[in-house]
């Protein structure tokens, strides 16, 4: 089944064309990205597999007329990968906010469409831009089914304790404050193909899963389901990241918002796009170049680093903790996949419970299934390179199916 997944952001498109065949069996026809999308400078950069792909600068208005662009290099008689349109026969999209409406991909309809709707309040950047993905494909392909695959769904299993906030009660009955977590098709992925690298029966494991990325969220996932997850209301919440402060005391917020005569909407920006790497650093929001300033000697991007690998290690023992236990540790995102001294400081602060990291095998390894731990360690330690968007194709596949 051919299987187009969008990942529609408010200014870029992203695609992978997947032939699948089964959940395990399947290629990757061919991926790509539309960048500034409303600005005169709109890239799109497009990889057919197994030929040459092509990147070309040129306006594009919206998300509709990104869609055709897309529709069309797949199409091309030199680029593309497909004879016609008509070949797609699913399209699944990677939707961010399914808040307590959804806990699994579901195909779409106007009542799907109109919950993405009201989940736009808790993630104002990204579902109004998939709510415009799903329109654009409806019109260049009005008869094909459209899948959506949410990236709360996999945090549904929380239970009350886990996602409620102390706060008074009837702010979540008004108005659904609580914890949903985020990057949920990642860390669905990574805890299942680390149980079966590991060896272990999903269904009989407590397994911790660290996506560190741009954004960063760490997930107690307990006999295959999310018991926790650091990622809370919205994606600001948990640890450290390039741009977002993570856990800060609530009562910060309204003192700067009164000595820097700060708006909201300010107050919101500052802590998700001012924050984290780059604020702390004042350097960068890159953890490339965050290593690069350290290993010149420059003290605030050590701290800002030293407090990555703190953040994540109280995640860790945390839920280590809570799942009273853990079998298996799997390291994940372009942070975690690409950083091996990353995995190796993090993980010495459990070298107390006998945690033991095979340091020759962890420096050689980067983005792929790996374990880094010595096989006298008494827990496994796995680096899982994401596909989230396998899952989507996945998904997708069943529903269309199933129809
Ligand atoms: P996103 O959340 O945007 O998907 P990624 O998972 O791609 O983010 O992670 C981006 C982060 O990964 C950046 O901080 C970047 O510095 C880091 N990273 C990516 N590749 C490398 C690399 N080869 N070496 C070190 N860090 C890397």
């Amino acid at each position: 089944m051919i299987i187009l997944v969008i990942n529609c952001g408010s200014s870029s498109i992203k695609y992978q064309l997947f032939d699948m065949k089964n959940d395990n069996e399947y290629n990757v026809l061919a991926k790509g990205i539309l960048e500034k999308i409303g600005l005169p400078d709109t890239k799109l950069k497009h990889n057919p597999t197994g030929k040459e792909g092509f990147s070309r600068v040129s306006p594009i208005a919206d998300h509709k007329l990104g869609m055709q662009v897309v529709m069309e290099a797949l199409i091309d008689p030199v680029y593309g990968v497909l004879k016609s349109f008509n070949d797609i026969q699913a399209v699944g999209h990677r939707i961010v906010q399914g808040a307590d409406f959804f806990d699994k991909s579901v195909l779409v309809d106007d009542d799907v469409l109109e919950k993405i709707g009201i989940c736009c309040d808790f993630a104002p950047l990204h579902n109004p831009a998939h709510l415009l993905g799903i329109a654009a494909v409806k019109e260049v392909l009005p008869d094909v089914p459209q899948i959506v695959t949410f990236d709360t769904a996999f945090h549904q299993t929380m239970e009350p304790k886990a996602y409620m906030y102390a706060l008074p009660y009837e702010y979540y009955e008004k108005y659904h404050v609580r914890r949903y977590g985020a990057h949920g098709t990642s860390h669905l992925f990574v805890s299942h193909k680390g149980a079966e690298f590991a060896g272990l029966d999903i269904n009989n494991s407590r397994i911790i899963t660290c996506h560190i990325g741009n954004g960063s969220s760490v997930t107690a996932v307990k006999n295959g389901k999310c018991v926790d997850t650091s990622m809370g209301f919205t994606p600001l919440e948990g640890m450290i990241m390039g741009t977002r402060c993570g856990n800060i005391d609530a009562s910060i917020l309204p003192y700067l918002m009164k000595k820097e005569n700060m708006t909201p909407d300010e107050a919101t920006a500052m802590m998700n796009k001012k924050s984290g790497f780059i604020g702390l650093s004042g350097l960068s929001s890159d953890c490339r170049d965050l290593c690069g300033f350290r290993e010149q000697g420059n003290e605030r991007a050590k701290l800002t680093l030293d407090k990555l690998v703190l953040d994540i290690t109280k995640l860790i023992g945390g839920y280590i903790a809570e799942m009273n236990g853990v079998d298996l540790i799997c390291f994940t995102a372009g942070i975690a996949e690409n950083n091996a001294w990353l995995r190796r400081d993090v993980m010495a602060n459990f070298a107390y419970m006998g945690i033991k990291i095979d340091n020759e095998v962890n420096d050689a390894t980067r983005g792929i299934d790996r374990i880094i731990s010595t096989p006298d360690s008494s827990v496994k330690v796995a680096l899982i390179p994401t596909d989230e968007e396998l899952v989507i194709a996945r998904d997708t596949k069943h529903i269309a199916e199933s129809l």
